[in-house]
């Protein structure tokens, strides 16, 4: 038994149900919780004397986290048997806790999320804690599942068919504000007095009796016209096949489940939703966007070095070097959240360039909702300028993002000696320059790091944190540390050209390039990439990066990788040319249209047929297989070498750093998925290409063994 509840009586007959998991940060419900609850339930149908029931949670600011995922992650090696067996536990018992012969009522303070927001489905009332940490939400689809336990069948009863589908399409939690405004809840009240306004509502509930009316309402069909039931399933659907492509099924099979149970009787439109579960429960996309909910919360907790015994340094100030595209980003990143920064750079234009692209960054959310003037003034509060480098004196970590020279870098290096505090960190964001090398010219080569950040800094989530030969592991654990604080993702990794991300990406980018110069139409590589589930195609993805950016990096894997490592000629006759791509207007493609689209352009035929090696015919098959197994030959060659500590590491950097699909799992777990001995054959017909499809080591072992990167 899992010994999570504890049945007391109030006065005046009314019982406190407190779901409470000893030493686990969250409440969930896995089966030994679910066996418990039901031997409650069945004490409590038999007291007929009992006023009401009260269900909270022991964890304040914390009610009940959902399903646990480690036993639906599980649910993948299940027989179909197996999962309908499943589905019907929690089914049948939140249906015997909506028949309770009383009044119930949910005292929800904090986090509610999916079996947590359905167990108060059934319960007849709801009240929420007014506080911000008080969130409701069913985010099933996000991990490739619908509710399963009555959400989707009751929540539109509740509240209406198109709050309701917004709720559980889109994944997105509500406020207790938000939950009483829309009829979820009967009201949102201080945490404080969640119980004394829980037995409030049992009193009238029972005076009134309407308790029971809205048992018997709330079990009927929603009597919707077939009309409405099309529209609001047409304007649904279509939005989200806008925006997953048909790639994620679960919020379309949310919908289907909500609309074919909408008219149905209560009791009939639960067995409906049992029947769209079994659909995705268990499948291989579910299993892989659990796995990489499970890798996510690994790295929250990764402090970045093996030995726990470290502790991260106190980081008050940062200064940051470089106003430009990444520098300004980087600085606001910090100053967003409350970290006093400094952004620095060489001549006052630069600096007030580098502040109307910070500003930029928060009024842009404010544009959209997502943030407040106050916001942007705490920000702009938090960060100052200068060119007079003496001023980094009282940081604790100095970020180094200037021009990608290495001459360049080390110089500025070699001045901070004298200027920066003794005991401070330097962190460079170079993408490609060593930093085991440019270590050597820091002021401390142990207190020296690299700090990769991705861009937009803003909005993507990555941070490789580069270990150098000489860098201490309290360096490490405190650029981690850092990271962490402003709301980004770290990802510790070895020094290697190209780092991890960058370096796993190129093969992929120059193997497109590879392809067009052998025939195949950009449009055709682009859509081969997008049909695998990038966000953007590799031609489209060089145009945005900028070309000269994709030839410069492209040399530095030439140097690095040249058994290996490809990059046609054409990139640079189109750099020599001015050709940059997006910012200098045209590229691979032309972007001089109605806000900057781009669009096929004549004037690139000329670069393409000096360079053009072939014109044949490519099938789509060949496109993605050879945009791919390259990326994952690379990523097994990381491995090999130990430049992450795990798989995940490689995996929940492409998803995090270039958008990899996460409904695939990461690079590693497609081929696991795809298995080791197929790609040994998906190989064969390319071995003319040379070493750049050649099996490694690793996939061989994997191959001959029969064995899984991630078993
Ligand atoms: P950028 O050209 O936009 O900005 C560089 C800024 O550094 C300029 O404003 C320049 O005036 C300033 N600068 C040069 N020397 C300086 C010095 N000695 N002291 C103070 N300021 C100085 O370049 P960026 O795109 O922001 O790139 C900066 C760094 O970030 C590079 O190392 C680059 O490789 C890396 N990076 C870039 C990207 C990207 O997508 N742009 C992504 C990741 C990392």
């Amino acid at each position: 038994m899992a010994n999570v509840f504890e049945l007391t009586e109030l006065d005046g007959k009314i019982a406190l149900l407190t779901f409470d998991a000893p030493g686990k940060k969250v409440n969930t419900f896995g089966q030994p919780v679910l066996a418990e609850l039901t031997e409650i339930v069945t004490q409590l149908e038999a007291r007929e004397d009992l006023q009401g029931l009260l269900l909270k949670s022991g964890k304040p600011g914390q009610f009940i986290a959902g399903a646990d995922l480690t036993e639906l992650g599980a649910l993948m090696h299940a027989t179909p048997e197996q999962l309908g067996e499943s589905m019907k536990v929690g089914h049948a018992l939140f249906s015997r806790i909506s028949k309770l012969p009383f009044p119930t009522v949910a005292l929800i303070d904090g986090n509610c999320m999916g079996g947590g927001t359905e167990i108060t489905l059934s319960m007849d009332y709801r009240i929420a804690a007014d506080t911000p940490k008080t969130k409701i939400g069913l985010p099933e689809v996000n991990v490739g599942i619908i509710p399963g336990w009555g959400g989707t069948q009751r929540l539109p009863r509740l509240i209406g068919l198109n709050p309701a589908l917004d709720m559980i399409c889109s994944g997105n939690p509500i406020t207790g504000k938000r939950a009483a405004e829309l009829g979820f809840a009967f009201d949102a009240v201080p945490p404080e007095h969640l119980i004394d306004e829980g037995r409030r509502l049992i009193a009238y509930a029972r005076e009134s009796d309407d308790w029971r009316k809205r048992r018997t309402e709330l079990a009927l069909p929603l009597g919707l016209s077939e009309d409405q039931l099309h529209f609001s399933q047409a304007t649904a659907e279509g939005y989200i096949m806008g925006k997953t492509k048909g790639q994620y099924p679960a919020p379309i099979v949310a919908i289907r489940a909500i609309m074919k149970g909408a008219n149905l009787p209560l009791d009939e439109a639960l067995k409906v939703e049992q029947e769209a579960s079994l659909e995705v429960v268990g499948s291989e996309i579910s299993t892989n966007l659990i796995a990489i909910f499970f890798m996510n919360t690994r790295l929250a907790r990764d402090p970045g070095v093996a030995d726990t015994s470290i502790v991260p340094r106190d980081v008050n100030r940062v200064a940051v070097f470089g106003s430009g595209l990444m520098g300004a980003g980087i600085a606001t990143s910090h100053a967003r959240v409350g970290i006093r920064s400094l952004m620095l750079d060489v001549d006052d234009d630069r600096i007030a360039d580098g502040m109307k692209r910070a500003r930029k960054v928060v009024e842009g959310r404010i544009k959209i909702g997502r943030a407040t003037y106050d916001d942007l003034a705490n920000m702009l509060s938090c960060l100052d300028t200068s060119t007079d480098k003496s001023h980094v004196d009282d940081c604790d970590v100095v970020v180094e993002a200037i021009t990608e020279r290495e001459e360049v870098k080390t110089a500025l290096y070699k001045e901070l000696a004298g200027l920066m505090r003794d005991d401070a960190i330097l962190a460079s964001n170079t993408s490609t320059i060593s930093i085991t090398r440019m270590g050597k010219s820091a002021p401390h080569p142990e207190r020296f790091v690299g700090m990769h950040f991705f861009f937009p800094v803003d909005r993507m989530q990555l941070v490789e944190v580069i270990r150098g030969d000489d860098t201490s592991d309290e360096t490490i654990a405190t650029i981690v540390a850092l990271s962490k604080r402003i709301k980004k993702t770290p990802i510790v990794v070895g020094d290697c050209p190209g780092f991890l991300v960058n370096r796993v990406l190129l093969p992929y980018m120059n193997e497109a390039l590879q392809l067009l110069l052998e025939g195949a139409s950009m449009d055709a590589i682009d859509k081969a990439a997008l049909k695998f589930g990038m966000p953007m195609g590799p031609i489209a993805l060089q145009d945005v990066v900028g070309l000269d950016t994709s030839y410069y990096a492209g040399m530095t894997m030439v140097n690095a990788y040249s058994d290996r490592a490809i990059l046609t000629p054409l990139l640079k006759d189109l750099v020599d040319a001015g050709r940059m791509g997006k910012k200098s207007g045209s590229g691979f493609r032309k972007y001089t249209g109605k806000k900057g689209k781009p669009e096929p352009d004549a004037e690139f035929t000329p670069f393409l047929e000096k360079n053009r090696v072939d014109n044949r015919e490519i099938s789509q098959e060949e496109i993605t297989q050879r945009l791919f197994l390259p990326m994952f030959l690379e990523s097994t060659r990381v491995l090999e070498e130990n430049i992450v500590r795990e798989p995940g590491d490689v995996d929940m950097g492409l998803i995090l750093g270039i958008g990899f699909p996460a409904f695939r799992g990461g690079i590693l777990r497609w081929a696991d998925s795809v298995g080791a001995d197929q790609i040994l054959k998906d190989l064969e017909p390319y071995s003319q290409l040379g070493k750049r499809f050649e099996p490694t080591d690793m996939l061989k072992q994997l191959a001959s063994s029969g064995k899984k990167i991630y078993e």
